[in-house]
């Protein structure tokens, strides 16, 4: 929406998911009639940036970005600006971008903490050097099962705006060098300095891993049996203990410390202790995605 004000002329918005009644609570571009008219966060994000500025081109794109799709995402883009939730689709935008000479502006939250870069290839560090390799699966909170300060989001926003602003400007040494770190909680600001790392694998050395498939999650329909495996990126053993206590106040758990059963919605997860998971429910592999990253995280 920040962007439509200030006259960013075409906007692609790619969305997976539907509004629900507890997104409102933090995604400010909907209300409660796209709630009772069940419709994909993608098509209503149009409807509200055309009432806001009728001159914007806004595109929705109802479709999960993975690593099938990536390449056409970004191709025409002069930036991309991350909205996601979930670490291994940043660093396969990161990869994509950095392939196509794409800028493009990182921005998490989780709780009343948030983290944004703007990374520009071959001018700055890109996610990988911050990130080298990926969290194991169940190790990070996600925002259904830490929650989130909705004035956290907007903070992240601002910050990722003020930097995209900047970039389609051509004002590229007025970036912020680093990465912004934000506690609104505790009060604290803060931007670290990253220095490129010398043996990065993506912006270094041209290696795009997450965009060749060599790192990456997998999800299998399974079937007959209305059920999608996913197989993590990373095959890191995962706590289950940890993850039935963060679990616990969404739905219905039971763990015996070899697998854990997680039921809420319309589904019920198995999970195990390499985070591979079976979700039962739905036949339909970008939900479950949605699903695991959702309550496991990436
Ligand atoms: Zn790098």
């Amino acid at each position: 929406m920040l962007l439509a004000r200030a006259g960013v002329g075409r906007l692609r918005l790619y969305d997976r998911d539907f509004v629900e009644l507890n997104n409102l609570q933090r995604q400010v571009l909907y209300d409660e009639s796209d709630v009772a008219q069940d419709l994909p966060k993608a098509q209503a994000a149009a409807r509200r940036i055309a009432a806001v500025n009728s001159e914007v081109e806004a595109l929705p794109f109802v479709c999960d970005v993975n690593v099938s799709n990536i390449r056409g995402v970004v191709r025409d883009a002069d930036l991309v600006v991350d909205g996601t939730d979930s670490f291994e689709t940043r660093l396969l935008i990161n990869d994509a971008c950095l392939e196509a000479g794409r800028p493009w502006v990182y921005a998490g939250c989780i709780g009343a903490s948030v983290a944004a870069m703007a990374v520009v290839p071959g001018r700055t560090p890109c996610l990988r050097c911050l990130l080298p390799d990926l969290p194991p699966p169940g190790s990070s909170p996600t925002c259904d099962t830490a929650g989130i300060l909705n004035s956290t989001v907007m903070l992240a926003v601002s910050f990722q705006v003020s930097e995209a602003v900047k970039i389609l400007a051509g004002k590229l040494d007025d970036l912020v060098l680093g990465v912004f770190n934000a506690d609104l909680w505790r009060g604290e600001f803060q931007v670290v300095r990253l220095n490129p790392r010398s043996d990065c694998p993506a912006c270094v050395r041209k290696r795009y891993d997450h965009l060749n498939g060599s790192i990456g999650s997998h999800a299998t329909s399974l079937c007959g049996r209305k059920a999608v495996q996913i197989l993590p990126a990373s095959a890191a053993p995962i706590c289950l203990d940890d993850l039935s206590r963060r679990l616990a106040a969404l739905g219905k758990v039971r763990c015996n410390g070899l697998l854990l059963k997680f039921a809420a919605e319309d589904f019920e997860m198995t999970v195990f202790v390499d985070g591979r998971a079976i979700i039962h429910g739905t036949d339909d592999a970008a939900r479950a995605r949605a699903l695991y990253a959702r309550y496991i995280g990436t």
